[in-house]
């Protein structure tokens, strides 16, 4: 982190920032990303400051100077789209996404990468993260690619990842994919902050052996069954099948599409333009029915409340008088000198005696 460094002496200005991100400048976008997931308060308060700009109503879908031949202005009528990618380890996310990712920028598009994985804290024991990753698209310079931030909770890894969507946004990645480890959790955070969830799958695997919960195969707008190359066709066709089946059993979903299930080959590229195009007609029909504006603002209303919550949870526990409580209120909890619901009332009591 040399720039946190660089940045302890002398922050650059909101206005720097609003510039750079707007013009398209990669560096000073990846900086921008750097303060939302700095903790230091200054750095927070500037990030959101710099959010906050971007977001203008007055300033925001701003007109490009820098658009690539072939490649369309992000219009209200045109808005980005933003994708989760999930599935189990080693069913290929990231070969897909830098096959999906490569055919997108070759048509004109900026991709933008962002992953959630809340196991990068641990940074030895991260998913995503200890693999060379999406070398083609890496170098490609019409796509963005940021590994996960760290963080000490998924909540924290999540929010900061919703941060960094509106400062891709902002500086023009009209596709912004969403990558999960798939173990879990980190999905239904994803879907809390995308448009379409898009689900990978193995051929000849059932969903325990792939260690997906059906309530994750049941969020899936798109399920695609990857590695359909070589001997695995005959099986992928298979799983295609079942998967298709079990859809027609599944709930109806609020936003009005029935889920396709497709296959594809991320390694030989075979499949990708046919869920590339599932995907422009699934934002056709949410945008057609009014779900991916509703989805759009209930999510915000989501993340305000959310962070909302964390802001309280940190200021609560954090407080002098609180802590110096917890102190002695908790060993009498544990030790049975005190019931857990009278500790917990007195603690409230005394926070909420410091208005
Ligand atoms: P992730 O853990 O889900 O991100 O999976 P990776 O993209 O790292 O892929 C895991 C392994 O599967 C790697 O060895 C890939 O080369 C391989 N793989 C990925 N996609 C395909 C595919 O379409 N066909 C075949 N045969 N192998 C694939």
């Amino acid at each position: 982190m040399n720039y946190l460094r660089t940045m302890r002496r002398v922050l650059p200005t909101v206005e720097t920032f609003v510039q750079g991100i707007r013009a398209g400048n990669r560096v000073v976008l990846g900086q921008a990303i750097t303060l939302v997931e700095s903790a230091r308060p200054d750095h927070q308060a500037l990030a959101q400051e710099v959010i906050a700009e971007l977001l203008h109503p007055t300033n925001s879908n701003p007109v490009r100077t820098d658009v690539h031949p072939g490649e369309q202005q992000p219009t209200t009528n045109n808005p980005t789209l933003r994708i989760a990618v999930t599935g189990a380890p080693g069913v290929g996310k990231s070969t897909f996404i830098e096959a999906l990712g490569t055919h997108l920028t070759q048509q004109g598009q900026r991709v933008a990468v962002l992953a959630i994985d809340p196991t990068s804290s641990v940074s030895k024991g991260s998913i995503l993260g200890d693999k060379t990753r999406m070398e083609q698209l890496s170098g490609n310079d019409m796509a963005f690619i940021r590994p996960s931030p760290s963080g000490e909770s998924l909540g924290g890894v999540a929010r900061k990842t919703r941060e960094t969507i509106l400062l891709v946004e902002a500086a023009g990645y009209d596709t912004v994919i969403i990558e999960t480890v798939g173990v879990g959790q980190s999905e239904i955070a994803a879907h809390s902050m995308t448009d379409l969830f898009l689900l990978l799958l193995l051929p000849g695997a059932g969903d325990e052996l792939q260690g997906i919960k059906r309530g994750i195969v049941e969020m899936a707008d798109i399920l695609a069954v990857n590695k359909a190359d070589g001997e695995r066709v005959k099986l992928a066709n298979q799983a295609r099948a079942h998967y298709l089946n079990a859809t027609h059993l599944f709930p109806p979903k609020p936003n009005g599409w029935t889920p396709k299930v497709l296959t594809c080959s991320a390694e030989q590229g075979t499949g990708i333009a046919e869920i590339w195009q599932t995907i422009e007609a699934f934002k056709a029909h949410i945008l057609d029915n009014g779900f991916f504006q509703e989805n759009r603002k209930q999510q915000a209303g989501y993340w305000f409340k959310e962070t909302l919550q964390a802001g309280i949870q940190k200021a609560f526990f954090s407080h002098p008088k609180v802590r110096k409580q917890l102190e002695t209120l908790e060993p009498a909890v544990l030790a049975g000198q005190m019931s857990p619901f009278a500790a917990a009332e007195a603690v409230l009591k005394s926070w909420s005696e410091k208005f």
